[in-house]
């Protein structure tokens, strides 16, 4: 091809730019996938994680893209939008496009070596490879320039999209105090830009993920093309290279640029080696806890720092796309043995800064504040009283909803962003509650209350086995209520359920704590007496036959009716051994008294 047709083709690929970027919110959500555990919920630092439904999903107004979310997700219900597609467009554009790799990429690459990592994406079509070191030297030095200047007010470091995107949303009044300085990779990209071939596009590979979408903010309109984070990376060395050269690679490495000016990402390290214990012009804060704090206590007048270096993580070594799984230790590691190796270039790169072109360093930010209403007390304190705290003096603050205290929470589920199915004291109250009552109506008669059959035959198992093993007295009552069925066909049915419940209310208090009375079924109840022999059933029985022919209902005109039961009676002894034979002897006794007339007391023999 001509050199005009390249250009040609250049300017055509350059102009469908548009179409490299990446389409949708950073941060994904797989309903199917949420199991419910609530642990995004609960690390989220900026509460943008609502439930709905019972799954889990983003508030995009809220979201700073910090991708806790996505690290602490169990089972991946929580991912990052996958921008592979794109540097594999670009790679087949035919336009030259230069790999800027984050300085933490020895690490995240580990095991391959710096030049193993430039060969893979060398032969996978990158026509370059450059790590980020003199764009954070750039902005490292241009921050010094800026400390160097007497100022009065507080100066926020601005390297990091997590701190940037915090503060713009949530402190919107301390944006102004960002340093107005670009990210290192942005001085990088640049740098690239101008020395490179006209027409070369930037791939930038991000420890993090916010810069995934940071790379695309029209102040950096030209610097980066495609932004993809080290995770993609090795995604796409992989794909390309099954079985990459790690093995060969000892002893060929470069001469390597040093950094001196700045530390990670671009921060002077001058700022940080002339600070002594008790100096507090300058306070280092990690993660976005700390920084809300600091940003709180400073915005009350009680502490006055003249810069923060904030950072959402450890250092971009830390950053959650940097092998994920590794610890930051062993990460630092990784670097140092790495740097152990590696000679240093002979040129100082405070020298070399002095020869680069130009590279526009600054930017400005804009407060983006997340507005909400503020519910009224009132409904603050009746969403509490559906969260079952009866006033805010009960509250918990456990925490373990997501929320810090459980007035938060209540707000929150105001606003529609959860539930009380995310209080898991309450949840488990309501559990605890839920089983009781299933257990109580697994072993109680929903008519009289009583024991049910079920209860009945366990614990009169239990009260023979008792008493076959240490000795004592246990007697059985069956008891069945004469003519019943004439209640029934006289009264209504309604009417013989309420003397149903009239009967079992009376052998339920006529009987002693350790007794049990049930509901054997139909008109027949069973009353487990124990401890207690032949002749002491036999008075309670008849305390109980008198008892139950002196029933009369308030109303239903059952006052003609007369209600009697027979009762049939046994004891535990030589012929009723065992559960089985004393209810089949204590059933002959009731049908002896049906028998010879009903309303009387028999007792089985033996
Ligand atoms: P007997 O003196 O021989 O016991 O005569 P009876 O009429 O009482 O006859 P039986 O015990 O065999 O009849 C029980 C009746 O109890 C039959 C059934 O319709 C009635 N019944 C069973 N369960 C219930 C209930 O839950 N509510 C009401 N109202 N009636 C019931
Ligand atoms: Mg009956």
């Amino acid at each position: 091809m001509k050199a005009g047709g390249t250009e040609k083709a250049i300017q055509v690929a350059a102009a469908a730019e548009d179409s490299y970027r990446p389409r949708g919110f950073l941060i994904t959500s797989d309903k199917e996938s949420c199991r419910e555990c609530w642990g995004c919920v609960r690390y989220c630092p900026a509460r943008a994680i609502r439930v709905v439904h019972g799954r889990s999903e983003v508030i995009e107004e809220r979201c700073v893209k910090c991708g806790a979310c996505v690290v602490e997700c169990g089972n991946a219900a929580h991912g990052v939008r996958d921008d592979t597609p794109a540097v594999t467009a670009l790679l087949a554009s035919g336009r030259p496009v230069v790999a800027v790799l984050a300085s933490e990429f020895i690490a995240a690459m580990h095991p391959m070596s710096s030049q193993e990592v430039e060969r893979s994406l060398e032969s996978i079509g990158f026509f370059g490879v450059e790590s980020t070191c003199l764009g954070e030297e750039m902005v490292a030095l241009e921050y010094e320039r800026n400390h160097s200047r007497p100022c009065a007010s507080l100066t926020l470091r601005s390297t990091c999209p997590v701190v940037v995107d915090w503060v713009s949303r949530f402190h919107p009044s301390l944006a102004s105090t960002l340093s107005p300085i670009i990210p290192p990779y942005v001085a990088q990209a640049r740098l690239v830009k101008q020395l490179y071939p006209a027409g070369t596009a930037v791939v930038y590979v991000s420890p993090c993920y916010a810069r995934k979408d940071e790379a695309y903010d029209p102040q950096f309109e030209g610097a980066v093309d495609v932004a993809i984070d080290f995770g993609e990376l090795e995604k796409i060395v992989r794909q390309a290279l099954p079985r990459p050269p790690y093995a060969s690679s000892a002893g060929v490495r470069r001469p390597a640029l040093i950094k001196e000016i700045s530390l990670t990402d671009g921060f002077p390290r001058r700022s940080i080696s002339t600070r002594n214990g008790t100096d507090t012009s300058l306070v280092k804060v990690r993660g976005l806890r700390a920084l809300d704090e600091l940003l709180t206590a400073v915005a009350r007048g009680e502490t006055a720092p003249a810069v923060i270096d904030a950072l959402n993580c450890e250092g971009c070594i830390d950053g959650p796309a940097v092998r994920p799984g590794m610890s930051v230790f062993a990460k630092r590691n990784v670097i140092a043995a790495e740097s152990r190796m590696q000679v240093a270039a002979r040129v100082s790169t405070r020298e070399l800064l002095g020869h680069l072109p130009p590279v526009e360093l600054l930017r400005s930010f804009t407060a983006r504040p997340v507005l909400r209403l503020a519910p009224k007390p009132e409904q603050v304190d009746e969403m509490l009283r559906e969260g079952e705290f009866a006033t805010r003096a009960d509250v918990l603050d456990c925490g373990a909803c997501g929320y810090p205290t459980c007035e938060e929470h209540a707000i929150a589920i105001i606003r529609g962003d959860s539930s009380w199915d995310m209080c898991f004291p309450l949840q488990r109250r309501r559990m605890k509650a839920t089983a009781e009552q299933l257990e109580r109506n697994a072993t109680t008669d929903a008519l009289t209350g009583l024991s049910n059959r079920r209860a009945f035959d366990l614990r009169l198992a239990e009260e023979c086995a008792r008493v076959e093993r240490y000795g004592g007295q246990v007697s059985l009552l069956m008891i069945d209520i004469d003519g019943f069925k004439s209640v029934n066909d006289t009264a209504g049915h309604q009417a013989g359920d309420e003397v149903l419940r009239l009967v079992g209310a009376l052998f339920k208090t006529g009987v002693r704590e350790t007794d049990l009375a049930s509901r054997y079924g139909g008109d027949e109840f069973a009353i487990i007496l124990t401890g207690t022999g032949k002749t002491a059933a036999y008075a309670v029985a008849e305390k109980m036959r008198l008892a139950v022919a002196d029933v009369r209902l308030d109303e239903g005109g059952l006052d003609a009716l007369r209600i009697t039961a027979s009762f049939g009676l046994a004891s535990l002894g030589p012929s009723a051994k065992g559960s089985i034979e004393l209810i089949e002897a204590a059933d002959k006794a009731l049908y002896q008294a049906k028998r010879e007339g009903r309303n009387q007391v028999r007792i089985a023999l033996g």
